[in-house]
């Protein structure tokens, strides 16, 4: 893990993003029309978020618990709720809130992160930053659904309804946190007759973040499906670089193109060749300029490369993988855009496991809502992961308790007993117990802040 370094903002510190996520929690629209109102939408969305933030589906019980006992609980301190809802409520008042008001804090808490220098370390070695799309599957069920599932009707008339999610994410080529972007969601869309589409996705998207993506010189990653004329030539007209998987079965004529253009002696090649410890890894690197995406006579013109690893004792293909990009790849450049290409797959392993994995399961906690609760569970639960990230890199506090207690598990299965039995006059004052516990000293904090100002 990196050391991380003194926070230069208030404003990425934990109470600062919890006072950004009550800011938008006051404006949502409620939907209620009597005069039941014990809870405020604040509090229904600060409840929700909590129960991600400390991954734990009984924290809402378990402080309902300690306020009867105590007069006080753990939500109200670190949360700021004021009435804790029961989880039926919470259904209640977030089902009609779309997600988008949330998308803000995640624009905000990155210009936060760019703003104090956190994310030059993941700067490419020409200074961009590599967001992944990427589009997740995160619920499935043949009865559960809401006006927002995607339906598929098999043949012996049983319905699939599913959600799926294009997830984008910041990440950097040697950097273990990746920090989520607003997502994106497929659902049915007005005046289409055909389901939802990862490109349409993607395209509006594009169209909300593509003056994000330009001012912060960002380099869009994606698998093949997204390698799509029309879709990459959108990113060039907004002025957007991107490096695009392309496979051989979906770009056949792109492919024929660049044996063609070997052929004439028009492409450029790399080999290279390393000991891993136990083999030599041969990389072939091939690049073929301006091929046409598709066959079509407006088809748009991509810098394409590939690379193969094999091993040299056994001829084994190791990688095999090749990509589209507008970027000018070049026999000095090719490597290190490989490896940014690749950095793609850690969404795959970082973002999207807390989509598939813990959205799934904690959302269960809710239920599924008929509008957007499933929607809007899981932008709160990405948003709680966005959180650990801006946490894991700018509070040295949490870090150190984090790397001491090795697992995520195990953090937050000791985060989920202390709340339980104890009361925190903050979140920082639990970080301070654990430390206490565990016997990290402060000099070691010291250390990793002077270790941190010498890098
Ligand atoms: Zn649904």
């Amino acid at each position: 893990m990196s050391i991380p370094f003194e926070c230069k903002t208030d404003k990425l510190k934990f109470n600062s993003l919890i006072d950004d996520l009550k800011e938008i929690g006051s404006t949502l629209p409620d939907s209620r029309t009597g005069s039941n109102g014990q809870y405020t939408m604040k509090d229904a969305a600060l409840s929700a978020f909590s129960v991600f933030f400390t991954q734990s589906p009984s924290f809402l019980g378990f402080q309902r618990d300690m306020e009867r006992r105590k007069g006080k609980n753990n939500g109200s301190s670190f949360f700021g709720v004021v009435n804790i809802p029961t989880d039926a409520e919470i259904r209640n008042l977030m089902d009609p809130v779309a997600p988008h008001p949330f998308f803000s804090l995640f624009v905000q808490t990155f210009e936060h992160l760019v703003g104090v220098g956190a994310l030059d370390k993941y700067r490419t070695a020409q200074g961009k930053l590599l967001v992944s799309l990427d589009g997740v599957y995160y619920f499935s069920s043949e009865k559960i659904h809401c006006e927002q599932c995607r339906t598929q009707t098999h043949k012996n008339g049983t319905i699939t309804y599913s959600h799926v999610a294009l997830a984008t994410a910041v990440m950097g080529v040697k950097q273990s946190v990746v920090f989520p972007l607003p997502p994106e969601f497929l659902t049915p869309q007005d005046g289409h007759d055909k389901q939802d589409s990862e490109i349409a996705a993607a395209s509006r998207w594009l169209k909300a973040y593509a003056p994000l993506c330009k001012a912060y010189d960002i380099i869009l990653l994606a698998d093949d499906i997204f390698c799509h004329d029309p879709f990459c030539k959108l990113l060039m007209k907004a002025g957007i670089e991107f490096i695009f998987t392309c496979k051989p079965d979906s770009h056949q004529t792109l492919y024929e193109w660049v044996k063609d253009f070997e052929r004439m002696g028009n492409t450029e090649h790399l080999t290279t060749k390393m000991w891993n410890g136990k083999q030599h890894l041969i990389s072939e690197y091939k690049i073929a300029r301006q091929v046409p995406l598709r066959n079509t006579d407006d088809a748009l013109l991509v810098n394409f490369f590939e690379c193969r690893v094999y091993c040299e004792e056994t001829g084994k293909d190791l990688h095999h993988n090749a990509f589209a990009t507008p970027i000018d790849v070049s026999v000095e450049t090719v490597e290190d855009y490989t490896i940014q290409a690749r950095t793609r797959w850690k969404i795959e392993n970082e973002n999207n496991n807390t989509l598939k994995n813990q959205g799934y399961h904690l959302t269960h906690n809710f239920g599924h809502g008929t509008k957007f609760l499933s929607m809007t569970l899981l932008t709160l639960n990405l948003l709680a992961f966005l959180y650990h990230g801006v946490l894991t890199l700018m509070d040295a506090n949490y870090q150190l308790v984090r790397d001491e207690l090795g697992t995520r598990e195990t953090f937050f299965n000791d985060v989920k007993a202390l709340t339980r039995y104890h009361y925190f006059e903050s979140f920082q004052e639990l970080l301070a117990f654990m430390m206490k516990g565990l016997e990290i000293d402060s000099s070691q904090k010291i250390n990793a802040r002077s270790q941190s100002q010498s890098l």
